[in-house]
């Protein structure tokens, strides 16, 4: 089939690569002329695993081209929007102004009968207010929400857990059968498959981000209590863990989520239900939030505390600023937010991350960045580990402590083993351990 994913970013890049090593011929189209020239010279503008072989084969083998120009999409059978929906700069809500400019710049230029796909996460009522613009243009509107996982995106868009899609008036079958189309090699593994009206697939989006960011900031909060009374809350996620009801996954303690999706998503949702006049049924995302900020300070009051004295003018090796491993996305990083909050107290912050460095220095020149691992730990005399990085996992105690000037480390993600580094001299600091 002939696609076009209208947004390059983190899902939209990705999106349009899988979709080619699918068989589908995708133009992708972004306003940003930098990324499509990035994108159309068989680069990723974002790591992502896997994600430059997919690309570079798409580009071979002429089944994938990007481009500014939204004329290039005109012969698509069918449009994914993939563009951002961040944080309104005034508010909670959620900005909808690139979804609007890109149906927008759009329509001109699609065929009649053309399926527009949703795939941002948008507040709930979007596509109903859209499918008024898109249908009176002879075009059809469906939402197809999307599920990745950063780190995991180019596995979870070509073998995703499930697929739904929210369809609306009168072509809705229609618009069932052109995405079975569209998605056939995956259905053909028994993918579960839910098609739901509008409103519903809207909402499983932001539920399903609502669900996961209560589990993190549930642990969390245990973890503030573990703090007080001594109890170890790795061990407590593992006891509770092993009720299938609770599972283990999604229980780590540390310094919290980030993400352009997590934060941004409950906080829309909030803004989104009190509109609806149900304020009250989502007011503990609220708390979720505030729960999963107050873990970025209390790591940085551990630092602080460490010392004798203040904290101006000490070296503090921050490891990590990816929001998470295998990504070098930095939006709402807790980790960068840790490094940042320590330079502004004074310190000396020296930060490293296997991939996020050319993202973090766009977003904050001012701080200081190692070339490598080791530059970073050389003379610290504190260790903050803030993204569970495969080579921060692996660092050997005994080895790092002969680089650092003072084996002091706090394990902001609990993935450190304390009694193999309490062993090789450091004092450790774990978050509610
Ligand atoms: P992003 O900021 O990485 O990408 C958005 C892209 O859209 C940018 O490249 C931007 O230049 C482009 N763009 C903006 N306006 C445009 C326009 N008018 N026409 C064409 N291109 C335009 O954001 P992202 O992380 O890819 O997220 C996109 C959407 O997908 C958001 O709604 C997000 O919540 C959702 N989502 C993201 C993920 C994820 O893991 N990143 C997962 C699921 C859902």
């Amino acid at each position: 089939m002939q696609l076009s994913v209208i947004g390059c970013g983190y899902l939209g890049a990705v999106h349009a690569a899988a979709m080619a090593s699918l068989g589908h011929t995708v133009v992708g189209i972004d306003v940003d002329a930098a990324k499509v020239a990035t994108l159309s010279s068989g680069k990723a503008p974002i790591y992502e695993p896997g994600l430059n072989e997919i690309l570079q084969a798409g580009l071979d083998s002429g089944n994938l081209s990007f481009s500014t120009d939204y004329a290039d999409a005109a012969s698509a059978e069918v449009h994914f929007i993939g563009v951002g929906t961040p944080q309104r700069k005034d508010g909670a809500g959620a900005d909808l102004t690139y979804v609007d400019a890109a149906i927008g710049d759009l329509l001109p230029h699609a065929t009649a009968g053309s399926l527009v796909v949703g795939k941002s996460t948008v507040p709930v009522g979007t596509a109903e207010r859209l499918a008024g613009v898109v249908r009176p243009a002879g075009l059809r509107l469906a939402w197809n929400p999307e599920f990745l996982r950063e780190g995991f995106a180019v596995q979870d868009t070509v073998a995703p857990d499930r697929l739904v899609y929210g369809v609306g008036g009168d072509a809705a079958d229609d618009d069932v059968a052109t995405l079975d189309a569209v998605y056939a090699s995956i259905l053909e593994r028994d993918t579960p498959r839910l098609v739901t009206d509008y409103a519903t697939a809207e909402l499983v989006k932001v539920a399903a981000n609502s669900f996961l960011a209560t589990k993190i900031s549930f642990i969390n909060a245990m973890a503030e209590i573990a703090e007080v009374t001594g109890a170890d809350v790795t061990q407590l996620a593992d006891a509770i863990g092993h009720d299938v009801r609770i599972g283990r996954k999604f229980l780590n303690a540390g310094v919290g989520f980030g993400g352009g999706c997590l934060p941004k998503d409950i906080r829309a949702f909030t803004a989104r239900a009190e509109e609806l006049g149900r304020g009250e049924s989502v007011a503990f995302l609220k708390q979720v939030d505030e729960i999963n900020l107050r873990r970025r300070q209390r790591l940085v009051d551990l630092v602080v505390d460490s010392f004798d004295g203040p904290v101006f003018g000490r070296r503090v090796a921050v490891l990590g600023l990816a929001f998470k491993p295998d990504s070098d996305d930095i939006r709402d990083s807790p980790a960068l937010d840790v490094a940042v909050r320590l330079k502004g107290l004074g310190a000396e912050v020296v930060s490293y991350d296997p991939q996020a460095m050319e993202t973090a220095r766009r977003a904050h020149p001012q701080l200081t960045y190692a070339d490598s691992l080791e530059e970073a730990l050389t003379d610290a005399e504190a260790v903050a580990v803030v993204t569970e990085w495969k080579q921060f996992k692996e660092l050997d105690p005994a080895a790092t402590a002969e680089l650092v000037a003072r084996p002091v480390v706090f394990d902001g993600r609990n993935v450190l083993d304390p009694a193999a580094w309490r062993q090789a001299g450091w004092t450790y600091t774990g978050m509610g351990r």
